[in-house]
C-alpha cells in the first residue's frame, strides 16, 4: 500500500465522507488514469474513485488462480450467459485491467477508424486520424512500447515464430509496454517485478504528481444529476462509510464496457442503446506437445503474434500461463492425465483471438452485471478455422501432437489433414470450445445519431451535461486488435474535450 500514489483508502472510510474535486472520473484503468494525467497536466482538480485497492509487486503471487481471487472481478468467475456461458475477466485494482493484462500494445487500426467513419460520416471529425496517431506516439513513447525481445521471449514465443515462418505467414514480435521485463511469464498475475508499466505505476503517478487524489477502496454506485447536468457520485467505501464526491466541473466514468451502462442506469439514464451492442474479441486455445522442454511458464507472458490472418478474424498469441492453469488445458483423464502433466514443461498453449460480430447485452442483475452474449454461425467458423490454425503452427513449430480441446472431436490431432476436417466439418456447436473473453466494447457507444447512441462525439452524455463516458463502452464496435493504446487515445481526446469546454 503506498501512501504517495493513493490518497485515501476506502477501508478507513466508516462514517460519512464528502469530497470535492473539478472533474470526478470513475475508475482508474487505462481509460481512467488516462482522463485523470490529461486533465491534472493542465490544472483541473481531479479525483479518481476507483473500487479496487491498491496492490504493489511485493504483493503479487506466482499462482494464477489466488491472483483470479484478488485481482479479478467475481475472483475471474464472471460469466457472459447464452447457448454456452462465455467466461469474461476483468481486473478490480487501482490501474483497473492494465495490472493484469499481457501489456500487449496495439495501435488502433485504420481499417477500423475508415468502416466507424463510413457508418456514422460525423466520428471522422470528432475522431481524426492525424490527432489519434499523435496521441497514440505519445503514450507509446510514455509507456516504453517496444517490441518483445528474444533474449527474454523463452521458448513458446521463439516457437511460434518457427512455426509462422514455416507456414509463410505475417509474424512478428509482439510490441509491449514493459520497461526491464525479465521474462517471468506473471503479467496475467501482476508483474513482480514492476516491470510491466501498467498505469498504477506510469499514468496515475503522472496525475497524482500534478495533484490528482485517487481514492481506492470505493464504489461509485450512482452519479448525480440535477437540471444543469452532473455534478457529483455516490458511492460506499469498503470501510462501510457513504461517500459523496461533488464535481465541479464534470463527471467521467471510465469503469469498464460492463461496469459503465450498470452505473448509468443506476443513474436513472437508461435512454438510447445503453448496455446493448456489447461486442468482444473471444478466444480458443490449443495446447502443443513438443519434443524438448518449452516452459510455456517461462518468458515473456505474451511475446509473439501471428498477423498474417487478421483478414480472417483472427490473430493469434502465444500465451503465458502457471502450470494450474495449463493443467486444465491437456486432455484424458487418471493414469494419462497423470503420464501427460508429469511432462508438463513440453507444453506450449497459444490462443486466437475473434473479431466477433456477435452483439449482447449488460443489465443490472442479482448480484452485479447480467451479460448476455451469444456467437453468430460466422463467429462459430472462425473459431472453428482458429483453432485449425493454431494446431497447424504448433505442428509447424515442431510439435508433435496437439490437443484441440472441441468436445466430438479428436482429442489428439498429429496430422495437419485432420485439423482441415475439423473446418470443413468439425462442431459448430459453441457448446463444444472453450473461449474467454478479455476485450469488451460497445455497451454506451458514441455517435452523432441520438436515438442510436449514448454518447454525442464529445463524449458527452446526450442526456446528461458534464457528464461524459471514456472508455470503450463508446466505441461503435471491436478493434480486432488489443485495445489499452486505442482506449488511452480515444480517453485522451475525451480529455481534451472537456478541457476544451472550460
Ligand atoms: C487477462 C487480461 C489480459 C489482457 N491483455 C491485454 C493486452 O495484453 N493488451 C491489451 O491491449 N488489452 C488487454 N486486455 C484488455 C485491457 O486490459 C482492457 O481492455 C482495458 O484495461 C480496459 O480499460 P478500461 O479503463 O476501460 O477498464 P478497466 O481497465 O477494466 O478499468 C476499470 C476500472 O474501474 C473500476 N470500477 C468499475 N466499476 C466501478 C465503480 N462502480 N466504482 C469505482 N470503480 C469502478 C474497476 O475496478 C477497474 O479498476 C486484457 C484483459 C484481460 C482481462
Ligand atoms: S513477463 Fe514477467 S517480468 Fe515481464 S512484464 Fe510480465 S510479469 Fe513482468
Amino acid at each position: 500500500m503506498s501512501a504517495a500514489l493513493v490518497h485515501l483508502d476506502g477501508r478507513d472510510v466508516r462514517r460519512r465522507l464528502a469530497l470535492a474535486c473539478d472533474v470526478a472520473v470513475v475508475g482508474s484503468g487505462p481509460a481512467g488514469a488516462t482522463v485523470a494525467r490529461h486533465l491534472a497536466a493542465h490544472g483541473v482538480r481531479v479525483a479518481v474513485l476507483e473500487e479496487g485497492l491498491h496492490v504493489t509487486p511485493a504483493e503479487f503471487g506466482p499462482s494464477g488462480i489466488r491472483a483470479m481471487a484478488s485481482l479479478y472481478r467475481e475472483m475471474g468467475t464472471s460469466v457472459a450467459l447464452g447457448p454456452s456461458p462465455i467466461p469474461y475477466l476483468q481486473g478490480v485494482a487501482v490501474g483497473g485491467t492494465s495490472v493484469v493484462n499481457g501489456a500487449i500494445s496495439w495501435r488502433f487500426p485504420r481499417e477500423v477508424h475508415a468502416a466507424w467513419s463510413a457508418d456514422d460520416p460525423a466520428l471522422a471529425d470528432a475522431l481524426p486520424w492525424d490527432a489519434l496517431t499523435a496521441a497514440e506516439a505519445a503514450l507509446e513513447a510514455r509507456l516504453s512500447v517496444h517490441d518483445t525481445e528474444p533474449a527474454i521471449a523463452g521458448q513458446k514465443n521463439l516457437l511460434m515464430a518457427r512455426g509462422a515462418a514455416a507456414l509463410g505467414l505475417a509474424h512478428r514480435p509482439i510490441r509491449r509496454n514493459v520497461s526491464g521485463c525479465q521474462g517471468s511469464g506473471r503479467c496475467l498475475q501482476g508483474c513482480p517485478h514492476g516491470a510491466k508499466l501498467s498505469m498504477e505505476r506510469t499514468l496515475l503517478p503522472d496525475a497524482v504528481a500534478d495533484g490528482a487524489h485517487i481514492v481506492a477502496g470505493v464504489r461509485a454506485e450512482r452519479v448525480l444529476i440535477d437540471a444543469r447536468g452532473a455534478y457529483g457520485v455516490v458511492g460506499r467505501a469498503r470501510g462501510g462509510g457513504a461517500v459523496e464526491l461533488r464535481a465541479r466541473r464534470a463527471v467521467v466514468l471510465a469503469a469498464s464496457a460492463i461496469q459503465t451502462p450498470l452505473l448509468l442506469r443506476a443513474s436513472g439514464l437508461c435512454q438510447g442503446p445503453v448496455g446493448e451492442q456489447l461486442s468482444a474479441h473471444p478466444g480458443v486455445s490449443v495446447t502443443g506437445r513438443f519434443d524438448q522442454a518449452v516452459h510455456n511458464h517461462v518468458g515473456a507472458t505474451q511475446g509473439h503474434e501471428v498477423i498474417g490472418l487478421r483478414h480472417e478474424g483472427l490473430k493469434l498469441e502465444a500465451l503465458g500461463f502457471d502450470l494450474a492453469i495449463l493443467a486444465s488445458r491437456l486432455p484424458g483423464a487418471g493414469r494419462e492425465l497423470a503420464r501427460r502433466l508429469a511432462e508438463a514443461e513440453r507444453y506450449a498453449v497459444w490462443g486466437a483471438a475473434i473479431r466477433a460480430s456477435a452483439r449482447g447485452t449488460v443489465r443490472p442483475g442479482p448480484a452485479g452485471a447480467l451479460v448476455r452474449y451469444a456467437l453468430t454461425p460466422a463467429d462459430m467458423r472462425i473459431a472453428r478455422r482458429g483453432v485449425r490454425r493454431l494446431g497447424e503452427v504448433l505442428l509447424a513449430a515442431g510439435a508433435h501432437e496437439v490437443y484441440p480441446g472441441v468436445a466430438g472431436f479428436d482429442p489428439v490431432v498429429r496430422d495437419p489433414a485432420r485439423l482441415a476436417a475439423l473446418d470443413a466439418d468439425g462442431p459448430l456447436d459453441p457448446r463444444a470450445y472453450a473461449s474467454t473473453m478479455t476485450h469488451l466494447f460497445g455497451t454506451a457507444r458514441m455517435g452523432s445519431r441520438v436515438g442510436s447512441s449514448v454518447v454525442g462525439l464529445d463524449f458527452q452524455h446526450h442526456h446528461a451535461r458534464g457528464l461524459y463516458v471514456a472508455d470503450s463502452s463508446v466505441f461503435p464496435g471491436n478493434l480486432g486488435v488489443n485495445p489499452q493504446i486505442a482506449i488511452m487515445t480515444l480517453a485522451q481526446l475525451c480529455a481534451a474535450g472537456i478541457l476544451a469546454t472550460a
